[in-house]
């Protein structure tokens, strides 16, 4: 077996290579490393929530190089049976939601990924850190600024890393339209438009749940295109007006928003024009504007291919599974410290529940909303 010293040698003489290529590509380390083998090091990961994403998680961790599926926790056993038999899941490796603080006694579990639904995220998130072990929680990290603070202190004072799952942060169109932004090919960019949205089904699910869900369509799809806002603009926003508008209140019942459209002005003078809705369909586009051409992505955060043009033409760029390449960067992070492109930690989550907390009191109060971020 390769020695930690080896592989870090090969991983430095791997990234000078790099350099000579575009950055995108380099983000992109499972469709690159495909035909090597790898005998480094491996984040071994029990995923919580075995749901609809947790299941696509880990599908595609299958093909991560860097990150391994080793234990789930569920409070449903016949799944946990499943995903044993599946994945070759050793019984010492499986949790319910009540003894799963027990996993700071598995030494073969570094760590946790937190894909519940998201009133659950921050009670759970917490007690992954008592349990001395490194979280990656699903978009939104928490129900508000103040949850997410909860979350980053408790992994600070556990000395654990914490991770939110945007998964765009490494995907290769997106880094392109990032790159493009900051190698000036875009002139000074003073605008972004970010549509994010879908028409949901089954009432009865959680997402339309205010309890679980903590709100509606923001919580859920409308997060994309605040979080898109500030990585397309390479900016944070100074403040943001918002307005509500509901068709349906029998589905869409007292604190779950069903479509709400809001602005971001931004320190540079750029503005921000999104929408967010749980009534709209084939809402899936970023567009970003400077003063010497654009660049739109369309779709932009579905699970791909993503699709993008510029004023000059078609962006081409590797196809890739974003869970996979996703891990198998999260596991450079956690167990290396590398720096990603476009950060995924907990300050990072927090930002977008910031602004989430003032698009909310600027649909209540109708003023506009200052950010500190
Ligand atoms: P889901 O309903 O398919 O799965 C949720 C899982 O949580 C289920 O297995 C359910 O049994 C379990 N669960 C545990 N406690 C529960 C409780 N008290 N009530 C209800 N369910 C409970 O949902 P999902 O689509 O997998 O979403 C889970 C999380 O992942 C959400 O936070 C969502 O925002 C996020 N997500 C992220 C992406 C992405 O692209 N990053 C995509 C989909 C979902």
């Amino acid at each position: 077996m390769q020695s930690r010293r080896d592989f870090l040698q090969k991983l430095t003489a791997s990234a000078a290579a790099l350099s000579f290529t575009s950055y995108a590509a380099a983000a992109a380390p499972s469709v690159l490393r495909e035909s090597q083998p790898y005998d480094g090091p491996v984040l071994r990961v029990a995923i919580m929530g075995l749901g609809g994403y947790g299941s696509r998680v880990a599908e595609a961790m299958q093909s991560s190089k860097m990150a391994k599926l080793v234990g789930v926790i569920s409070g449903t056993p016949s799944k946990i049976k499943d995903w044993q038999t599946k994945y070759n899941i050793p019984e010492k490796n499986c949790y319910n939601y009540d003894n799963f603080d027990q996993i700071k006694n598995n030494a073969d579990i570094d760590a946790v990924y937190v894909i519940t639904p998201n009133a659950l995220h921050r009670d759970q998130v917490i007690r992954v850190a008592k349990a001395g072990k490194h979280a990656i929680t699903e978009k939104p990290m928490g129900l508000n600024a103040k949850e997410c603070q909860d979350m980053i202190d408790a992994c600070k004072k556990a000395n654990v890393k914490l991770l939110v799952g945007y998964r765009l942060h490494f995907e290769p169109f997106t880094l392109e339209v990032v790159r493009m932004r900051k190698d000036g090919e875009l002139g000074k960019v003073n605008f972004f438009q970010g549509l994010s949205g879908f028409k949901i089904g089954d009432p009865s699910q959680w997402r339309l749940n205010k309890q679980l869900a903590g709100g509606g369509s923001m919580m859920d799809i409308g997060i994309y295109a605040i979080n898109g806002s500030r990585y397309m603009l390479g900016e944070d926003p100074i403040w943001v007006t918002a307005q509500e508008t509901k068709t349906d209140p029998q589905k869409f019942k007292e604190g779950v928003d069903e479509t709400i459209t809001f602005q971001l002005g931004f320190p540079s003078g750029a503005v921000a024009s999104c929408l967010s809705s749980y009534n709209i369909n084939f809402l899936d586009r970023f567009f970003l504007s400077g003063d010497k051409g654009f660049a739109e992505l369309s779709p932009a955060t579905g699970y791909g291919p993503l699709k993008g043009r510029t004023n000059k033409g078609e962006i081409n760029q590797p196809v890739v599974t974003h869970q996979t390449v996703q891990m198998d960067e999260m596991a450079a992070i956690i167990l290396q410290n590398k720096k990603p492109v476009i950060p995924v930690d907990g300050e990072e989550g927090m930002k977008d529940l910031k602004i989430i907390d003032a698009i909310y009191e600027s649909i209540k109060t109708g003023k506009q909303i200052a950010l500190k971020l």
